[in-house]
């Protein structure tokens, strides 16, 4: 079977890594990829664009592509699974309708409140000077979110009432989370405590299946402090999410999401992550939705599972996954440091050598490429540049293996954190 796999980050180099390790699939393309896709064993990169509809859908009917496997947001959002389906192509991912989930918050907040999934109090604003007035009466802290994809920037945990002011005149100036058919939304949100966590889980758009929990590092510094990023590492599973906690996010969050998305008529398949606030006192509340794997918690989560991935995701696809056996897990922990270049998340320099893979990959741990590429040599393309990655028998030991493997990676203005995985240790 061969499979296209759609992005260039690091995600998508762990969906190629996984899917290669099952025998029935034979090869994997990744459009377009990026270094590490580029020279791993029957894999090959595709230069085609993740927004290139056309050009994917020809690539795929010429090759006789089992499964196209979606990986980012934005193409979701453009709606890749309706045009890839339309030409009888099968896709791993949600149709632009179900899309919405990610793409548009006021829209989640919708259907959260319809299916009764434990979620902040919220409002939804279409005019600043009303969305003002609302962060004035209820007084900060409080969450200021723009309705559509920021590329992380588009939550604002404002501290004080006149910081949230700004973030409402700075969205409505910059028009952030705009897309060229929607006017600007904005949720204000109360600001809750807590510990977050990451589910994501598989389904049909009948049956939902969770995957091992994760905890992503958003922060770009050590402690969890300085400005947000795509995230700086993350690991797996996570003991926050108690078997227990897991149950009712199950039953409160997952089927009840699916259930809703039923009744809307949205046949969702692919992934839909559940992006989880545990308060100190054991209380559940999703704060947002992903239609798609997350970025770094996948590589994270898949090295541990034992179930051929491409029999998940065809059961997903063709509506079967209910009579799956249940998920096979191989025990211990996971953790995926992120080294990033010098200056991420604000402006920083590509093209910067990168040594030590093979030396760090002979420590046995598997490093995930994101903002790679190949000229002469390997070297930094983006502002996430490796998730290296180790397994454990638990979190200690697969965090030590992680930054022995780090250790022997160079590029100039490498910077990572230290701390990852800390919190469940502590
Ligand atoms: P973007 O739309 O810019 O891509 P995003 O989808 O990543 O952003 P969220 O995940 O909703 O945005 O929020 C980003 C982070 O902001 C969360 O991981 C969390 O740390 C914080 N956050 C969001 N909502 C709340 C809330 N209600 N209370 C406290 N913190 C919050």
């Amino acid at each position: 079977m061969k499979i296209l796999v759609v992005g260039n980050g690091g995600r998508e180099h762990a969906l190629a890594w996984k899917l290669l390790q099952s025998p029935q699939v034979e090869q994997v393309f990744v459009a377009p990829g990026n270094g590490g896709t580029a020279i791993m064993e029957k894999c090959q990169n595709v230069p085609l664009a993740v927004d290139d509809f056309a050009g994917i859908s020809s690539f795929a009917q010429e090759n006789s592509i089992s499964l196209v496997v979606v990986g980012p947001e934005v193409p979701l959002a453009l709606g890749i699974t309706d045009a890839l389906q339309s030409q009888n192509i099968p896709v791993f991912g949600p149709s632009k309708a179900g899309a919405q989930i990610e793409a548009s918050k006021a829209w989640a907040k919708a259907l959260m409140e319809e299916a009764g999934i434990p979620t902040a109090k919220s409002a939804t604003f279409t005019d600043a000077e009303a969305a003002k007035a609302y962060v004035t009466q209820q007084g900060a802290p409080i969450v200021v979110k723009a309705d559509g994809l920021a590329a992380g920037k588009g939550v604002i945990v404002a501290q004080t009432v006149e910081e949230a002011q700004t973030a409402i005149t700075t969205i409505f100036k910059e028009g952030i989370g705009k897309s060229s058919d929607s006017s600007i939304t904005l949720v204000i949100e109360e600001c809750l405590v807590g510990e977050e966590a990451s589910v994501l889980a598989l389904t049909d758009g009948v049956t939902i299946r969770p995957l091992i929990p994760a905890q992503d590092h958003k922060r770009i510094g050590e402690g969890d402090t300085g400005p947000n990023t795509g995230g700086m590492g993350a690991y797996a599973p996570a003991p926050l999410v108690t078997p227990s906690l897991m149950e009712r996010i199950e039953r409160e969050v997952l089927e009840r999401a699916i259930a809703t998305l039923q009744k809307r008529h949205i046949d969702y398949r692919g992934v839909l992550y559940a992006g989880l606030m545990i308060s100190p006192q054991g209380e559940l509340k999703v704060l947002e939705f992903n239609c798609r794997f997350g970025d770094p918690e996948t590589q994270a989560v898949l090295p541990l599972l034992e179930t051929p991935l491409e029999e998940l995701m065809l059961a997903c696809v063709e509506q079967r996954l209910g009579e799956m056996p249940p998920i096979r897990w191989k025990s211990g922990a996971c953790v995926c440091v992120v080294m990033s270049s010098a200056g991420y998340p604000g402006d920083y320099p590509k093209g910067k050598e990168i040594t030590g893979i093979s030396p760090a990959e002979s420590t046995g741990a598997v490093v995930f490429h994101a903002g790679t590429k190949f000229g002469q040599t390997l070297v930094t393309d983006g502002g996430r540049v490796l998730g290296v990655t180790a397994i454990g028998e638990n979190i200690n030991s697969a965090k030590a293996l992680a930054y022995t493997a780090v250790d022997k990676i160079e590029f100039a203005g490498a910077y990572y954190r230290r701390d990852i995985s800390d919190k469940a240790i502590a």
